[in-house]
Parts: structure tokens; C-alpha cells; sequence
């Protein structure tokens, strides 16, 4: 393990009795960069990132992740990552401030009240930060849940389709946040389907059926693989 790896896992296995969702995953990711994780629905993305995590313990395999052994020091991982799920969701009856107020106590950050102002002046809310989150539109939904993911400042940022579903503008916006983040030394990796993500990022890993196929920046993995035949806003990778 070298210390400008923020993510060095070596052949990581899951198994859910009889399937094997993920089937011998190397990653090595140097700190500071932005990664793509690719394929279709199904081909282990998720399951990947949770073993590295420290969410889901890996049926074989090893590494470590920020130096942090995956298998045995899971906590404290957790705690120095920024975690946002597929379905990251906030209390649709409480307002915006309470919502990201509850994240802040569930960090259990210092200066609690100082960093719950920044965190919603900083998203452009301070005028509506009364107003019930169960109001915002999709895209404003995802930037809030990124401001609440990185408001202990992790080092590495877990961004699992963070985008789904959200309009193209709404996307450019949460992309400029992440490569804001990124400048700051914050390591991200996200899962998309989104072509036009993909090639925001230094590198991308392709999944099918819990295995890497491919590895590179997009430029090289096209040549390679010809994976992707068609590009353009809004149009995923299957
Ligand atoms: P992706 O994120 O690429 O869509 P997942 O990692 O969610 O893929 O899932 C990979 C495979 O593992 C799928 O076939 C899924 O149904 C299966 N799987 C994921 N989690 C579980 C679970 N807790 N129990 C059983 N099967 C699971």
C-alpha cells in the first residue's frame, strides 16, 4: 500500500449465498482524483463500493482503504468518507435547515450551529432554508445531499448515481460541486450511467457481472473496448 492510494483493494469477492455479485475486483486509486464507476444495472457497483467502505465485509479478497484495513477497521473508514447512496434521501416534512441540521448532529461536529450556516449559505440557501425540503426539485434534492455527505470534510467521497434521474443542468451544477470538492484534495468516486459524466472524470472502471472489463481514461477505454459507440447529454452506457 502506498500512501497515495486513497482506495487499494485486491481481488474482492461478495457473495449473497448462491450469487456472486462481485467476482475478484482490483482497484487502486491514487488521492486527489475524480473516478468514474461504470456498467450496467446489476454488474456490482454498489456492492463494490460498500465492501470498500467498510459497509459490507468482502467473502475473500483484501485492501485497504485511506490505509485503513477494509476488513478490520471498517469504522473508522466510515468516518473519514462520505458515503451517498442511490436512494439518499431527506425528511420531506422537515425544512431544509433541520435536515441538514439532523446530518451535522449525526457527524457530531464540532461548532454545529457554524457549520450548518455555512453548509446552506454555501448551497445558495439561506433565503429558504425554512422552507420544507420535500419542496426542492431533484437536482437541488442531490446538492443538498452532497453538502450534507462532505460536511465533516471526509477525504474520500462515495457518490453512488448520484445523478439519476435529474435534469441535464442540474447535473452540469452537481459536476462543478464535485470537481469544486476535488481541487480541495476531496478523492470522489461516482457511479453513473451518464456518458457526459464519465468523461469529467480522470479515469473510469467498467463492471459487468462482478468483474472489471476495462480500466482507463475514457479516451483509452474506448479505443480499447469500442465499449461506448454513442455519446452525447443525457445518454447512457448499458
Ligand atoms: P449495481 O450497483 O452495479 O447495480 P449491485 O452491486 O447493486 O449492482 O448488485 C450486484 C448484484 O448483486 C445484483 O445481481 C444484485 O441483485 C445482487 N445483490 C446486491 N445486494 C444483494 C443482497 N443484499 N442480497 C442478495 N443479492 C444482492
Amino acid at each position: 500500500m502506498t500512501q497515495d492510494l486513497a482506495i487499494d483493494v485486491h481481488g474482492l469477492v461478495k457473495r449473497f449465498g448462491s450469487k456472486t455479485a462481485v467476482n475478484g475486483v482490483d482497484i487502486q486509486m491514487p488521492r486527489g482524483e475524480v473516478w468514474g464507476f461504470l456498467g450496467p444495472n446489476g454488474s456490482g457497483k454498489t456492492t463494490t463500493i460498500r465492501m470498500i467502505c467498510g459497509l459490507l465485509k468482502a467473502s475473500e479478497g483484501r485492501g485497504q482503504c485511506l490505509g485503513y484495513d477494509i476488513q478490520k477497521d471498517a469504522n473508522r473508514i466510515k468516518v473519514e468518507t462520505g458515503y451517498m447512496t442511490q436512494k439518499f434521501s431527506f425528511w420531506g416534512d422537515m425544512t431544509i435547515r433541520e435536515n441538514i441540521e439532523f446530518v451535522a448532529r449525526l457527524y457530531e461536529l464540532p461548532n454545529l450551529r457554524r457549520t450548518v450556516d455555512e453548509t446552506i449559505e454555501k448551497l445558495g440557501l439561506t433565503n429558504r432554508q425554512k422552507q420544507l425540503a420535500g419542496a426542492l426539485s431533484g437536482g437541488w434534492k442531490q446538492r443538498m445531499a452532497l453538502a450534507a455527505v462532505t460536511m465533516h470534510n471526509p477525504q474520500l467521497l462515495l457518490l453512488d448515481e448520484p445523478t439519476a434521474g435529474v435534469d441535464p443542468q442540474a447535473r452540469r451544477d452537481f459536476w462543478d460541486e464535485i470537481h469544486e470538492l476535488s481541487l480541495k484534495g476531496m478523492t470522489v468516486l461516482v457511479s453513473t450511467h451518464y456518458m457526459d459524466e464519465a468523461e469529467r472524470c480522470d479515469r473510469i472502471v467498467y463492471l459487468a457481472n462482478g468483474n472489471k472489463i476495462v480500466e482507463g481514461s475514457v479516451p483509452e477505454v474506448i479505443e480499447r473496448s469500442g465499449l461506448f459507440t454513442f455519446k452525447g447529454e443525457g445518454q447512457g452506457i448499458r
